[in-house]
């Protein structure tokens, strides 16, 4: 690889320079175009994302017996979506801004099991895996009960066999409990960022924890190493796995069902606007890639990212994906949202899902704590900070006129439209710790 010529780079992309100085930034991509004409980029269809409907719907049961919480849900793994009208209103009276159409909030961030929105993708991953296994030794056929995998016999079983990754924590806190509870031997490597509960719950749950002090990278990097060296180790692979970005996908069709019962319309005259934090980018890739298979052309897909961690819109916007880090422009890629402090964007969603996302923004710390504080007071829903990167996204779009206009968009369809914000993590986050991050927010004004 050719070093990276920054003062050269920084010419070329004058956006950069904005970047490096930790400022907010928006960025709408032109090469953003319809899903027939970038569908092909993806490299996985709408037939990939209904057999991993298909596999949780056959682990449904077991699930259900595992988890007693997810007896309500008949073992599903779904989340809440709710209109936050007071909080629309609060952002449009501290920011000074009309919103136009309606806001709405995805409660992943209260999902079952984990609490966040890897329990779509990291628990997935683990299901496929621990059925490949039982398949394969012939233990377990498709048409079967699943619930038979709940079983000291299966539990054996999988003990023989070890599950790694590398996470910022939540998606360590996803796949170390399933993977501990299905009998994996499991190891999380925890980068400096990741919250102490989090380590702390894992142990409790017989996880083993390594931790580093350094940032994802880095834990993924080692945890990578070490697996290799064991035959018996899968390594799930936050940066490149196909299978955890279908766990996300699945969220689509689901999302669609849930409107339709709302009897909330996406179409040509109410068009979706949907605002997902991203990290590394698989999570909100996927649930991007799910969106689009759902909606179609009528759902437009923003990632948002820290100031201090924005390596999906700088590998993007460069063409550079994962040849390039937020450290290679000297950003320190430490924020107070955990969740999503990555320096450098999986190279498999940068590429796979450039033309299907609008835009990309960063937001400060300072802004996030202060949503997270509102929302709060408002709303009475509590986040963790990372969560709330999808919030500022109705503002910002609003105020876009030059996207709104090339996008065609009349008045009447921006007064019909939904804003969802995708809110990704939270829900485990022990009081006094959510304490803290409320008192890190400005209260209303
Ligand atoms: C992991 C995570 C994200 C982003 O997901 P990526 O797959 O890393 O892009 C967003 N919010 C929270 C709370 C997360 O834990």
């Amino acid at each position: 690889m050719q070093p990276i010529q920054i003062d050269q780079l920084i010419a070329e992309f004058p956006l950069l320079q904005q970047l490096q100085n930790l400022q907010e930034t928006v960025w709408f991509n032109p090469a953003s175009t319809t899903l027939d004409v970038a569908l092909a980029d993806v490299g996985l269809t709408a037939e990939d994302v209904a057999q991993a409907h298909a596999r949780l719907q056959r682990f449904a049961p077991y699930l259900m017996l595992a988890f007693p919480e997810l007896e309500a849900t008949e073992g599903k793994i779904e989340s809440e979506c709710v209109a936050i009208p007071t909080m629309q209103h609060c952002l449009q009276q501290q920011y000074q801004q009309e919103i136009f159409g309606q806001l709405w909030l995805k409660l992943d961030s209260h999902l079952p099991i984990s609490g966040s929105i890897k329990a779509r993708g990291g628990i997935y991953e683990v299901l496929a895996h621990a059925e490949k296994l039982a398949v394969n030794a012939g233990l377990l056929s498709i048409e079967d009960d699943y619930r038979k995998l709940y079983s000291p016999e299966f539990k054996q079983f999988f003990s023989q066999y070890a599950i790694a990754v590398g996470s910022t924590g939540n998606l360590g806190l996803s796949i170390g409990i399933m993977s501990a509870k299905m009998g994996f031997r499991v190891t999380v490597h925890m980068s400096a960022d990741a919250r102490q509960w989090k380590k702390d719950k894992l142990r409790a749950n017989g996880v083993t924890v390594v931790e580093y002090e350094q940032d994802y990278g880095v834990a993924v990097e080692q945890g990578r190493a070490l697996a290799a060296q064991d035959p018996q180790c899968f390594f799930i692979d936050d940066e490149n796995s196909r299978t955890l970005f279908l766990g996300y996908a699945v969220a689509g069709e689901r999302l669609k069902q849930q409107f339709q019962q709302k009897n909330l319309v996406v179409d040509a005259d109410h068009p979706l606007f949907v605002y997902l934090p991203c990290g590394v980018g698989g999570g909100p890739g996927g649930v991007a890639f799910g969106l689009k298979l759902a909606f179609g052309d009528h759902v437009h897909c923003i990632f948002a990212e820290p100031t201090h961690s924005p390596c999906m819109l700088l590998g993007v916007h460069t063409g550079l994906h994962d040849a390039i880090s937020v450290q290679d422009l000297g950003i320190d890629n430490l924020t107070a949202a955990d969740g999503l402090a990555v320096g450098r964007a999986s190279g498999f969603v940068g590429r796979a899902m450039q033309r299907l996302i609008d835009g990309y923004y960063t937001l400060n710390d300072q802004r996030l704590y202060d949503m997270l504080r509102w929302l709060s007071d408002v709303e009475d829903i509590q986040l963790e900070p990372s969560a709330l990167a999808g919030m500022y996204g109705a503002i910002l779009v609003s105020r876009a006129q030059d996207y709104l206009n090339a996008q065609h968009f009349s008045e009447q369809q921006l007064q019909q439209a939904t804003h969802l914000v995708w809110a990704t993590g939270g829900g485990m986050v022990p009081e006094t710790e959510m304490q803290k991050y409320l008192a890190q927010g400005q209260a209303v004004n």
